[in-house]
């Protein structure tokens, strides 16, 4: 049996028109779901990133509802669900180095056509290996932080040089784990104000401060309670830095999607000091880096890049923990076709929008049966 649904589909102009989309056969195991929100991603309003997905059905911060399906996995009818688009094997030897984010099922897998849909399909492959049951306590808006705070909760494993547990989650550092006493956000944008908030929980003896370009931003930043808020072009900021933070920082998390913004946090850091790139810059964006500064400073350079099932299993810790500083965030609560206005906002870097989520506008009729159009 076929279905049809409605998808926000991205256009080449940007715009995101609601379409009506046939969804494929669903399998024994699979879920069909309807979509109760979805958060718009920032890593989605990468131009370079999203240039050759025209015609695509993004969206997967989501939480959705078990309309159908679940055969043989945890999930039945009602549940209340965050299933993850990409889901690894768990064997290989990138899964089994905690890189699951370079596993060719991780990369293979997907919501069918994607969480921008009224209805979508999670496969039974996703439903068994990274779905999760969505506790009562935690309301949509908070749930759709699941998988951007499992993002964050893979920095803050890369920066102390450990791995999240798949069995039994905690927010502390995990034993041997490295602590920091000085740490550095570059950029306030939603995904570093995230960052800020987990950092400064994960490390709360840590002095810690952000630098930020946007003067709004500086500004909205100050909610977060962190030790400085510096311009990121002041001409003596790694002084200015320093100052603030009783040293140069132990650790450097660099947000932005730009190679400047990466050189800038490999000057920053202390010797020793470690940096993670939480987002890519553009392909081919040339940067010049003095390597011999950093080879005589030790310094070291990880990469934390999207999550993996137990990422998210903590990751359901700190929403819970966080929540209302976490609805707190949403700036914006739109129905699902003006995603794309929303990529094209974040894009823009409008400081006015923060964080949106997408809905299914009420009054949408459920998916119908083949036939009934
Ligand atoms: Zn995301
Ligand atoms: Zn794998």
């Amino acid at each position: 049996m076929t279905r049809k649904t409605l998808a926000a589909v991205l256009r080449a102009d940007g715009t995101t028109p609601l379409e009506t989309i046939e969804l494929p056969e669903r399998q024994p195991g699979d879920l069909l779901v309807r979509l109760r929100a979805c958060g718009v991603c920032t890593g989605e309003a990468m131009r370079w990133y999203t240039a050759g997905k025209t015609s695509a059905i993004l969206g997967h911060e989501v939480v959705a509802e078990v309309l159908e399906g679940g055969e043989g996995t945890a999930f039945k009818p009602g549940d209340r669900i965050f299933p993850h688009h990409h889901a690894p094997c768990g064997e290989c030897e990138a899964c089994r180095g905690g890189h699951e984010s370079s596993c060719d099922a991780w990369k293979k897998s997907r919501l069918v056509p994607g969480g921008y849909a009224r209805e979508f399909i999670v496969p039974a492959w996703n439903a068994r290996r990274d779905t999760r049951l969505i506790p009562p306590a935690l309301s949509d808006d908070a749930a759709i932080f699941i998988e951007p705070v499992a993002c964050v909760v893979r920095a803050l494993h890369k920066a102390s040089g450990t791995l999240p547990s798949p069995t039994a989650p905690s927010m502390e550092v995990p034993a041997g784990g490295r602590g920091f006493q000085r740490i550095a956000i570059l950029g306030l944008g939603f995904m570093a104000q995230l960052c800020a908030r987990l950092f400064k929980e994960r490390f709360p003896g840590a002095r810690i401060a952000a630098t930020e370009l946007i003067p709004e931003r500086r500004e909205q930043g100050r909610a977060l309670g962190l030790h400085a808020i510096l311009d990121a072009s002041l001409p003596d900021l790694p002084s200015a830095l320093a100052r603030e933070l009783g040293g140069e920082p132990e650790l450097v998390v660099v947000c932005p999607s730009s190679a400047r913004a990466v050189a800038q946090g490999l000057s920053l850091a202390a010797p020793g000091g470690r940096v993670v790139l939480f987002a890519p810059p553009a392909p081919k964006d040339p940067v010049a880096v003095d390597f011999n500064r950093l080879y005589f400073r030790e310094t070291s350079i990880v990469s934390a890049f999207s999550c993996g099932p137990a990422d998210v299993l903590e990751s359901l810790l700190w929403c819970q923990r966080l929540a209302s500083d976490f609805e707190g965030m949403i700036s914006h609560r739109w129905p699902l076709d003006r995603v794309g206005e929303a990529l094209s906002a974040i894009a823009a870097q409008d400081p006015g929008v923060l964080k949106v989520v997408v809905r299914t506008p009420p009054g949408l009729p459920l998916a119908e049966s083949q036939g009934e159009e």
